[in-house]
């Protein structure tokens, strides 16, 4: 009964997937938030380095990860797979359920992934200082970390409803010799106008992302790095997915159905996409993406063009959104608090080659104690959605007397996130309501694109 699947060094990936080649159909173009005509590279050069803004529209299927990240990503790289035996046992269910652990990384989550390879870039193009956001911590000290390994200096403004839940995460950021600020904050435009409206504001990751974006673009040794939605990230990502192909392989299994929580799309795009590779050429595999019910982009919202942030500064694409505007619930979750959705996994869902559920948050805590009482891993609150979707696979799977594969991604684990789990056990944790009309609100200041 082999309970862990281990690569060696050897195998890990030496190049990152690219699924634009093969998308269902074209991409939509990305518009400028100020002349609602499609961005160019020269645009986005104030923002990313060139060899990001490169990546983000290459049409190359196979990407070389150069040396200098490979170093870094052996740290902790290949990330094991587990069986879960004891999960199964405790469900008394037919089904195997596998799940792939990004917990292993320094910063606990598989940001690291991307942040790494993001700081490389900046590094060689000639950044000194990077500027970004971070909703509940991991984003920020994924990069903290990776611009302390490339020698660069590092600004984060984190969503100040996180700052409070999460003082740790502040600190594993300070160690990694990060500034944090926490957003709104008096420091940018976009943040006195909002805190002009509202003083209170608990913030938003729209809002932060409008604070780094602003930073960045006024300095010129200051570039800004996003932690998921963008079409680099998802392939940073990819080494996930490629692990666990090979790692099912080990296991002599192949999933019936692949499963990962989505905030942003990172580290579901990291699992799913080179699985949407096998399903394109006639693999027959489910492919869920499992939701916040209180932020539930792909399944309530619309597919349009929308602002990437609150404050329209950011560029808009074309994804599932709620409307830019839409501050979600203070659910633990933070890093599920976001607006919109990566536009590839979009496209996708689009096309109906994902399907995506939305778990109530009361739903994913329960999910995520079962999980902790038989495999003992601890899962941060965003993970355990994936969890939830594993665990219903697989009564499904019970009720219907079937044998099913299920594979699903342990984004990261909770260690930093304790006061969730103290909010659950003292009973303090609530479902919120699906805010219908404040999602409609919002949903009526979508930007107009035409003609693009
Ligand atoms: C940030 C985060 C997420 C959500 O972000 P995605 O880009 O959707 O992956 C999920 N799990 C963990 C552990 C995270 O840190």
């Amino acid at each position: 009964m082999q309970t862990k699947f281990i690569l060696d060094e050897d195998q890990l990936p030496r190049q990152w997937y690219n699924i634009i080649p093969d998308l269902p159909g074209p991409m939509a173009p990305v518009v400028h938030p100020g002349t609602l005509k499609p961005v160019t590279p020269d645009d986005l050069l104030p923002l990313f380095p060139m060899p990001i803004i490169e990546q983000e529209v290459s049409q190359q299927r196979w990407i070389d990860i150069p040396e200098e990240v490979l170093d870094i990503y052996r740290l902790w790289r290949p990330a094991p797979m587990y069986r879960a035996h004891r999960l199964e046992k405790a469900l008394d269910t037919p089904a195997k359920i596998y799940y792939k652990y990004e917990g292993v990384s320094p910063a606990g989550s598989h940001k690291p992934n991307t942040a790494i390879p993001q700081a490389f870039y900046n590094k060689q193009f000639g950044t000194k200082r990077i500027a970004t956001e971070t909703g509940a911590g991991q984003w920020g000290s994924s990069m903290a970390l990776a611009c302390q390994m490339f020698g660069l200096e590092c600004t984060v403004y984190m969503v100040k409803v996180s700052f409070g839940q999460k003082p740790y995460r502040k600190s594993m950021m300070q160690l990694w010799g990060a500034d944090v600020i926490p957003s709104p904050s008096d420091q940018t435009n976009a943040g006195r106008k909002i805190l002009e409206m509202d003083a209170d504001s608990p913030g938003s990751l729209g809002i932060a992302i409008s604070e780094a974006v602003e930073d960045a673009a006024t300095r010129e040794d200051t570039r800004y790095a996003l932690g998921s939605v963008l079409n680099h990230v998802c392939t940073h990502q990819t080494v996930i997915g490629l692990e666990a192909q090979k790692q099912m392989e080990m296991a002599g299994d192949y999933p019936d159905v692949v499963i990962a929580c989505h905030g942003g799309g990172s580290n579901f795009a990291g699992l799913a996409f080179p699985f949407a590779a096998d399903k394109a050429s006639g693999k027959d595999v489910r492919i869920v993406a499992m939701e916040p019910a209180s932020c539930p982009t792909l399944t309530k919202g619309v597919y349009d063009f929308d602002f990437g942030d609150t404050a329209k500064m950011a560029p808009i694409s074309k994804m599932y959104t709620l409307g830019h505007d839409f501050v979600p619930p203070g659910i633990h979750a933070g890093g599920l608090r976001y607006h919109g959705a990566a536009p590839l996994v979009s496209q996708l869902v689009d096309a109906g080659i994902v399907e995506a559920k939305a778990v109530p948050q009361l739903a994913s805590f329960e999910a995520a104690v079962l999980f902790s009482r038989s495999e003992g891993i601890i899962p941060a609150p965003e993970s355990s959605h994936a969890i939830r979707g594993a665990i219903d696979e697989a009564l499904q799977a019970k009720e219907e007397g079937k044998e099913k594969v299920v594979l699903f991604n342990l984004s990261g684990h909770g260690h930093v996130d304790m006061a969730a789990y103290d909010a659950y056990f003292s009973g303090e944790l609530e479902d919120y309501e699906y805010p219908e009309e404040a999602i409609a609100d919002s949903l009526a200041h979508l930007p107009k694109i035409e003609g693009v």
